[in-house]
């Protein structure tokens, strides 16, 4: 598959030509259900966009059978940025449902496999983001990460993801998950597209009162030359699998190889980050997802009275693991349970926040696993528990409002991609892809 560098130097023919293509190629392989739709705007360079981000007259369902009907009314922004760089919109793509999951098993529209290997998921919630490009079905792909839903997925399918500081990237037109943690990032072949798309979809926007309303860009400055101080987490690294022991050696090494100084730090017990994270993410998803109710938006169940109506269709709209998130959002925000369970989540979001500053006083990035294992079978994380616990590695990064990149290291005895991610200080993306560029030279990782 052509990068997003080259292709943005095609003409109009040689676009509409390999947008062709693409199509064919997409339609040849339905069994990966990565692609919802293959829509397409505009003559720009084709870009997959992930279900939960509105583009003008698109169907946009978040992965929901609440919101089957729905057609956006308007673009978000980072649409909006994206054609007035030369890209366009091409096809909506698969995600858990409302971005809550790690497998993209919740989806409305049924699994998705990983491009690896047909028996495993491509993780989530942006797994079809990621089994696109990294099928080779999609140049690039947008996805959004609340707590880990672009890196996680990027690591299973051997691709790079980025998410971006809080604040960086526009939330104007993206459905709302967990507003204070969510963010719409790049999912790239490689870190120099993740550089160029994130610099597109980036900046100043009037529309998001939580937009950091910065506007300065990476790629003028892209340099993987620099020597930096990255900091590893050896006891954090300690409840990961053989695999991604393996791999978390194997970039030590290249680090250093590159001339990097690596200097070894610790982290609090990361179950803290895990109760934080699950306890904001449902409070604020439970008062999100409030406004599907039949009226507004999408999907209606008809009942004998308005509240029967609104009982029926979220009954019947919103799938288990939605349920089972409003219920136990409810139930940290309830009068009585609010200061045990929601205040003290929001004080260790505080000492997260904190911890992450300290080390970032003494180094420029920070080397950790994504997910405690490669890429699992279907079926395999049936415990709800389970699946929050895979999260320990990702999580903290959306609680402290960072920068991260995911990138790949290397192929387990398997065959799948083991991929690691580098975390910077706040509105520090020029570090961030500085070090990803370098790492990823070292690596020269082959998909
Ligand atoms: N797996 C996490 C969750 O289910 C993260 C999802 C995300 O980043 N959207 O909440």
């Amino acid at each position: 598959m052509i990068t997003l560098k080259e292709a943005l130097s095609l003409s109009k023919d040689e676009l509409n030509k390999f947008k062709d293509e693409l199509k064919a190629k997409i339609e040849a392989r339905p069994e990966l259900n990565a692609y919802i739709d293959i829509k397409s705007v505009g003559e720009g360079v084709p870009i997959a966009i992930k279900d939960n981000i509105q583009v003008k007259e698109w169907s946009v369902t978040s992965g929901s059978k609440i919101l089957q009907g729905y057609i956006a009314p308007y673009n978000a922004t980072v649409i909006e940025k994206m054609s007035e760089a030369g890209l366009s919109p091409f096809g909506r793509v698969n995600m858990d449902e409302f971005a809550m999951g790690s497998t993209t098993e919740s989806s409305f529209y049924g699994k998705t496999q990983n491009p690896h290997n047909a028996e495993c998921v491509p993780g989530g919630s942006s797994g079809g983001s990621a089994a696109a490009v990294g099928a080779g079905l999609a140049i690039a792909a947008l996805g959004s990460d609340t707590g880990g839903s672009i890196r996680q997925p990027a690591a299973f399918c051997g691709i790079v993801g980025m998410k971006p500081t809080y604040g960086r990237v526009s939330r104007y037109g993206l459905g709302a998950y967990a507003s204070s943690l969510d963010q719409i990032g790049p999912m790239t072949q490689n870190v120099e597209d993740a550089a160029i798309l994130y610099d597109i979809i980036s900046g100043s926007d009037k529309k998001d009162s939580t937009n950091a309303q910065k506007d300065d860009k990476v790629t003028p400055n892209l340099n993987g030359e620099r020597k930096l101080t990255i900091a590893t987490l050896p006891k954090y690294v300690e409840n990961a699998s053989q695999d991604v022991k393996n791999a978390y050696a194997k970039a030590i090494e290249a680090l250093k190889a590159a001339g990097h100084t690596i200097v070894e730090k610790e982290m609090m017990d990361a179950k803290f980050d895990i109760s934080a994270y699950y306890i904001t993410a449902t409070a604020e998803a439970t008062t999100n997802l409030a406004r599907y109710d039949g009226i507004r938006y999408g999907n209606r169940v008809e009942g004998k009275n308005l509240e029967e109506t609104f009982i029926n269709t979220r009954s019947e709209g919103f799938g288990d693991e939605v349920k089972r998130r409003i219920l136990l959002g409810n139930f940290v925000l309830s009068s009585g349970y609010y200061e045990a369970y929601y205040v003290k989540a929001q004080k260790t979001r505080h000492i997260i926040k904190d911890e992450y500053a300290k080390i970032f006083e003494e180094v420029d990035l920070i080397l950790s696993p994504v997910a405690p294992t490669v890429a699992n079978k279907f079926g395999e994380l049936e415990n709800p528990m389970d699946m929050y616990l895979s999260d320990i590695y990702t999580i903290s990064v959306n609680l402290a409002g960072l920068p991260a990149l995911s990138l790949p290291i290397m192929k387990n005895a398997d065959g799948m991609p083991v991929g690691l991610q580098l975390i910077a200080s706040a509105y520090d993306e020029q570090t961030l892809f500085d070090g990803s560029l370098s790492l990823e030279k070292q690596i020269n990782y082959k998909g």
